[in-house]
This record gives C-alpha cells, sequence and structure tokens, in this order.
C-alpha cells in the first residue's frame, strides 16, 4: 500500500503517456479466488435497476461483463445467495473521497500537518469503505488527487469503485470568461471526465449566487464545445435558473428549488441531484470534528439543521415532477463514507420516494446521467458485471441496502461475507 502512496509522483508522469482512462480495465487480479470460467450467481431474486424484478434468477458473469441472465437457471452456481437480492453496484455522482479526518480527530485541511501519503493512504481507506457498502461506482466533484487514485483503480493496484472526477472544481469569481474557456480546455487535458463548477455559495452562507450568468455561460458553453458533461453546485433559484439558461447538464443540492425552477430542470432535460439528509446529518453528528474550520461556525450549523426539514419537502416535490431525472448523489464528506446508502433510506423514509425508484434513481439513472448508460447500472448482457447482493428485499424495505454482503466489480469478488 505504501508504494501506492509514495509513487504518485512517478504515476503522474507516466499518466502523461495514457491517452484514454482505464475505467473499465480489467481487475481480476484483484483476488485470487475468482475461477477462470463463467461465473454463475444464484439468488432469491434480481433487480435489474430499471425497475424489473426477476425471482430465483442467476446472472451468468464471463471475464468483467455480465453474459446472461438466466430465469431458470439449472445446474450448481458458484454462488449460491439465498435469502438474498442482486441488484447492479450502486452508483453515487457526488462523493468527496478526499475527504477524511486526521489523527488528531479533526476534519482534514490544507496545513494540519498531515502528508500527502497520509491524505492518500486516508483516500484508499475510503475508497474501499465505498465499494465494501456496495458502490461500485463514484463521481468526485473533485480533488486533483482523484486522479492517481482512479488509476491505481482502475489498474487493480487498490480496491475501490470506479471514480470519475472533476479534478479541481471551478469556484472562483474572479476569471474573466475568456479566462474561464481556456481553464475548462485545461481542465479537460489534465484528465478530468467532468466540469464542476460552483454557481452558489455553500448552503452554510445561505447559497446565494456566486458565478455571474456570463461566467457559467462560457465555463458550461466551452464545456459542452469539448464534449464534457457539467455539474453545478446550486441552492438558490436565481443560481440555478441561471445555470439552466447557461446550458449546464446537472444541479447538485438545490436546496431551495421551488416548483417552477424544478420544472425549468425537467423541461431542460437537466439532471437534478439533490440531498435529503446524510450530508446534513453527517455534519451534524460530528460537528465537533468540524467546527471552528471555515463556515463551519454556529451560523453554518444552524443553517444544516434548518436545510433538513426543507431538504425533504423539495425532495418530495422533485420526484413528483413530471420528467424530472432525479439521479443519486449523496455529497459524502469526511464521515461519510460508507454510509452512502444512508441517503437511499432517507430518500425513501423521509422524501416519500417507492424503494424501487430509490434504486433505479441509485444504479441506471445516475449511470446515464454520466453517459455510462450502455455500461453500468443495469443487469443485462452486455453490461459491465457490477453487481452486489444484500439479505432481504430492498424493494420492499431500503434499509436492506445497509446489508451489503457480497460485491463484484467488472467481474472480480472484492467482498462475500455472508
Ligand atoms: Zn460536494
Amino acid at each position: 500500500m505504501s508504494r501506492v502512496a509514495i509513487s504518485g509522483m512517478l504515476m503522474r508522469s507516466l499518466l502523461l503517456l495514457v491517452a484514454a482512462t482505464p475505467l473499465f480495465a480489467q481487475t481480476r487480479t484483484m483476488t485470487n479466488s475468482t475461477p477462470a470460467g463463467p461465473i454463475v450467481i444464484r439468488a432469491d431474486r434480481i433487480i435489474d435497476g430499471r425497475g424489473k424484478v426477476i425471482s430465483g434468477g442467476a446472472i451468468v458473469v464471463t471475464g468483467d461483463k455480465i453474459t446472461a441472465v438466466e430465469t431458470a437457471p439449472k445446474g450448481v452456481p458458484t454462488y449460491d445467495l439465498e435469502g438474498m437480492t442482486l441488484l447492479p453496484g450502486l452508483i453515487d455522482a457526488h462523493s468527496h473521497l478526499s475527504w477524511y479526518f486526521n489523527r488528531q480527530g479533526r476534519y482534514h485541511t490544507r496545513g494540519d500537518g498531515d502528508t500527502p501519503v497520509e491524505s492518500m493512504l486516508s483516500m484508499a481507506g475510503n475508497a474501499y469503505a465505498t465499494l465494501m457498502a456496495g458502490f461500485t461506482t463514484i463521481q468526485s466533484p473533485g480533488d486533483p488527487a482523484d486522479k492517481d487514485l482512479r488509476e491505481w483503480i482502475a489498474m487493480g493496484q487498490i480496491p475501490g469503485p470506479r471514480v470519475l472526477t472533476s479534478l479541481a472544481p471551478f469556484s472562483s469569481t474572479r476569471p474573466s470568461p475568456d479566462s474561464l474557456r481556456a481553464l475548462v480546455r485545461q481542465r479537460k487535458a489534465q484528465g478530468a471526465d467532468v466540469i464542476k463548477i460552483f454557481a452558489s455559495a455553500s448552503i452554510r452562507d445561505g447559497g446565494a449566487q456566486t458565478m455571474s450568468d456570463e461566467q457559467l455561460a462560457a465555463l458550461c458553453g466551452e464545456a459542452k464545445a469539448q464534449g464534457m458533461r457539467t455539474m453545478v453546485h446550486a441552492h438558490s433559484i436565481a443560481s440555478i435558473k441561471a445555470s439552466v439558461a447557461a446550458g449546464c447538464d446537472q444541479i447538485e443540492h438545490g436546496v431551495f428549488a421551488d416548483q417552477e425552477t424544478l420544472k425549468l430542470m425537467a423541461d431542460h432535460g437537466v439532471y437534478f441531484d439533490p440531498q435529503v439528509c446524510l450530508v446534513f446529518r453527517n455534519y451534524l453528528d460530528n460537528r465537533a470534528k468540524f467546527e471552528g474550520i471555515g463556515n463551519y461556525n454556529e451560523e453554518g450549523f444552524a443553517a444544516m439543521e434548518k436545510a433538513l426539514p426543507i431538504a425533504a419537502a423539495m425532495y418530495n416535490k422533485a420526484i413528483h415532477t413530471p420528467g424530472l431525472k432525479v439521479i443519486f448523489g449523496t455529497d459524502a464528506v469526511a464521515g461519510a463514507h460508507g454510509r452512502n446508502a444512508e441517503e437511499l433510506v432517507c430518500r425513501v423514509h423521509d422524501g416519500g420516494q417507492s424503494p424501487m425508484d430509490a434504486i433505479t434513481s441509485a444504479t441506471s439513472l445516475t449511470a446515464e446521467s454520466m453517459h455510462l448508460g450502455n455500461e453500468i447500472g443495469t443487469i443485462a448482457p452486455g453490461m459491465q458485471a457490477d453487481i452486489i447482493a444484500v439479505a432481504g428485499d430492498p424493494s420492499k424495505d431500503i434499509t436492506a441496502l445497509r446489508r451489503v454482503d457480497f460485491v463484484m466489480k467488472g467481474g472480480t469478488v472484492y467482498k462475500n461475507v455472508r
């Protein structure tokens, strides 16, 4: 593991030689227990990620792909997961793997004395916890260090979910529109999968629009011209409307979105990634570890406390807005990695979503938002073999997603603890 962390410099120079991200690289070297021939996984039921249930079926995996879904399987399966449900590996469109608590039990910030090696080891730990919780793909918005993590996981050197990253996000309101366009091209050249933009202030600071309409148009317009997706942090109505008008692809958070704004997103086919509870509760539960750093102060925590019921009510409106594509992102920060499914639980319990819709959102719909709908997020022949199993039936009781006992990613079994 230490070699992974200390060779970041070497990797950075090596990466200049790599043209494409090996997001779907074979990782069978990760375990030596995986048989070489086709793997057959049988369970009580399969949820396909698109709302369909197959009772008593089996999934056949060859190499890193699903090659068949059998409705009446015969013979002895490789894995007989009785009492369990198979579903696609879960996908989190918004997870900050680089956020962690340092040895003093405080939220890690630059200048707290941690070395890059210590920070990278913490990231690797977060990636492992996320994968063990059944999340086989995450999108990070973002951190320059994500790049090495993404590559090391893809090479099968360390266990973790597939990582898509924006690298450093765009938050400064100083650059001119022309400079921002150049910076988007630079981020693409650096290897970003997506462009992340802050269009509004944090919820702890009120959430008002920060980027100008012209700056947003430059960022999202240039990204589109470069064939890149954009995800925009926006809380206030004005910042969401400006982002939609600028042609941005995806809105994050949107705590203060009203019905008109939700409809506007739906009309423009903009993906919406709101949060109901995990991010707020995680901050409140870990208050002592964040308090006193930046805007983690009295007012900041009060704002997050106040946001909880507002976010749940807004979420309920969002899922009932015809045509609005509500995807799954937790905004997992320090303390939340490995607990990503808690957001699914409260989307159902507090946000009023059906368990099946919540599952579809966190699998096929979020895959579609990443332009990976033909690769991941669905149990079907030809898809990547990203398969998890949970005890019980999550389409009846969403809390079953807390009990992930089996994790396969790209045909490799990373967890089987039943
Ligand atoms: Zn975030």
